[in-house]
């Protein structure tokens, strides 16, 4: 069943996307080499608390930590650890946020110091096909819409889209109905409507989009070992268009980045 929310539930549910954002953004002036996911775990998880908030993936199906953080071929999942960050790496960080009974879910993936090449555009693309998505989560469309507008986008570049693992509505669960995959039809799939909320994540890898699940139960690498990418926001509709209800702008702040990218989606 999916669960549409009011314009004041939506108000809530940006505040603990916003914590989750800010919380992003003051990791991304942490990450550099020698830095351990376990280090930024902690920073994530008191940072969360301190804003009035619980961590949403803490103890969430029994996940150990606050930050689930997948580095290179890790797509998604990754349990931190004590393996410090290098230069070249790129390290995907997702969080979550509870706040007065509702969830943030939101997810950048960030290059420690120079890239290569390849691997830069793979996250430019990657990023795109979100804004892309979402710029498809209006009255009228279907949730094939979104998940076609990524597919298409990505697969031109000859990139491969993850299957096994999908984006979600979201709201006083984690993961609610419906599920929005990163491929698909147009015109297919549930229909979509004011006061839905989503959690929209193209895991998009550079290689073969076949992924294994790591023995530690969690952590999802590609097959072939190419680098994957992780972009995601909660958006909501209201008044039959797509409003951002997390942000990246705290992270662009820590980085110096200019960025419009999200003004179409503006809450207000
Ligand atoms: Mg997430
Ligand atoms: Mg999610």
């Amino acid at each position: 069943m999916v669960v549409l929310k009011t314009i004041e539930e939506i108000a809530l549910m940006r505040e603990s996307a916003q914590i989750v954002s800010k919380t992003l953004g003051m990791l991304a002036a942490e990450i550099k080499p020698g830095v351990t996911g376990l280090d930024l775990d902690k920073k994530a998880e008191a940072f969360i608390r301190d804003h009035g908030a619980e961590p949403g993936f803490l103890g969430l199906y029994d996940f150990p930590n606050s930050l689930c953080i997948s580095p290179n071929d890790m797509v998604v999942h990754g349990i931190p650890n004590n393996t410090p960050f290098k230069e070249g790496d790129i390290v995907s960080i997702d969080c979550g946020a509870l706040k007065n009974g509702f969830y943030g879910d939101h997810a950048y993936t960030f290059p420690v110091g120079e890239i290569d090449k390849d691997t830069q555009k793979l996250l430019e693309i990657t990023k795109k096909s979100l804004y892309m998505g979402i710029a498809e989560f209006r009255e009228g469309n279907r949730i094939g819409d979104i998940s076609y507008a990524i597919q298409n986008f990505v697969e031109k570049e000859n990139y491969g889209v993850v299957r096994e693992l999908v984006g979600h509505g979201i709201g006083r669960t984690m993961h609610e109905k419906p599920e929005v995959p990163n491929y698909g039809r147009k015109g297919q799939g549930k229909r979509l409507q004011n006061g839905m909320t989503l959690a929209i994540e193209p895991m998009i890898n550079l290689g073969t989009q076949k992924v294994k699940q790591l023995q530690d139960g969690w952590s999802i690498v590609t097959k072939d070992n190419k680098p994957s990418a992780h972009f995601e926001h909660d958006v909501a509709m209201v008044n039959g268009k797509p409003v951002l209800l997390s942000t990246f702008k705290y992270i662009y702040e820590a980085l110096g980045i200019e960025s419009d990218e999200e003004k179409e989606f503006m809450y207000t």
